[in-house]
């Protein structure tokens, strides 16, 4: 509801807006607005999907290129005369908003859950997930892999195989920091299958450690979560790892 009377002079108090007032404003300021007055966190890796209404992903979309034509115009290019760079705003907005983070403003894609009619209650192990992000710190690309552990049981719901690599995409698909990531995609996993054990290992490449700084080419980060039957049976433990292909140990 509209309040006419004007804002109060305590600058603490919440300045209330009516939504045609907030009409006027760039879509991210209205965004923020609602997550703010909702007291919600709204870091990199944060979903931001129920703030965000129809239509105000491509106006974002648009704000982000006239941002990045800023950057450009910084970084004193001549995306003008340069025809390599002239719809580069426009590619790296799309890139971000549509593609590479696209995890912060879609909703969880849709998962079916359905019961342990088998009462399975044997180590399932699902991997490898390709992992594709980008690190918080420098906005450079994460490249790696996922191995998830699940031990159910007769109260566990499964979910088909390919749902675990979406919601894996989902999470990853923001700015990351990866052992927020793991993390984040095993209270996601735990939340909805139940299971007594729950183990995720995930081996990334950074690039921000290629690209620049120390330039090393070799180095990987490996990350392991381990919940209720992972913690409590190293024999459990054990044989999850064993069973990973993996090249480098943890
Ligand atoms: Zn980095």
């Amino acid at each position: 509801m509209a309040r006419n009377s004007p804002p109060p002079a305590d600058t603490g108090a919440r300045i209330f807006r009516s939504e045609e007032e907030l009409a006027q404003l760039p879509a991210s300021e209205r965004i923020r607005y609602r997550l703010v007055a909702a007291e919600r966190r709204y870091h990199a890796n944060d979903n931001i999907a129920a703030f965000v209404r129809a239509g105000e992903v491509e106006e974002l979309k648009a704000e982000v290129q006239a941002r990045m034509q800023e950057l450009l115009r910084a970084l004193v290019i001549d995306t003008d005369s340069d025809h390599n760079t002239n719809e580069t705003a426009q590619r790296v907005a799309k890139m971000y908003v549509d593609e590479v983070f696209r995890g912060r403003y879609v909703p969880m894609p849709a998962v079916t859950e359905f019961p342990n009619a088998e009462r399975l209650n044997e180590l399932m192990i699902v991997g490898p997930i390709t992992v594709r992000s980008a690190c918080s710190h420098h906005m450079c690309p994460i490249f790696g892999r996922v191995w998830i552990g699940i031990l159910p049981n007769e109260h566990s719901n499964l979910i088909g195989l390919s749902k675990y690599a979406r919601i894996c995409d989902w999470i990853m698909s923001r700015p990351q920091i990866q052992e927020e990531a793991v993390t984040m995609l095993a209270n996601e996993l735990q939340q909805r299958v139940r299971p007594d054990g729950l183990a995720i290992v995930m081996e990334a490449d950074h690039f921000c450690m290629h690209w620049r700084g120390v330039k090393d080419t070799d180095t990987a980060m490996v990350n392991s979560v381990m919940r209720g039957a992972f913690l409590k049976d190293a024999n459990l433990r054990r044989e999850f790892l064993s069973l990973l292909p993996r090249k480098r140990t943890a």
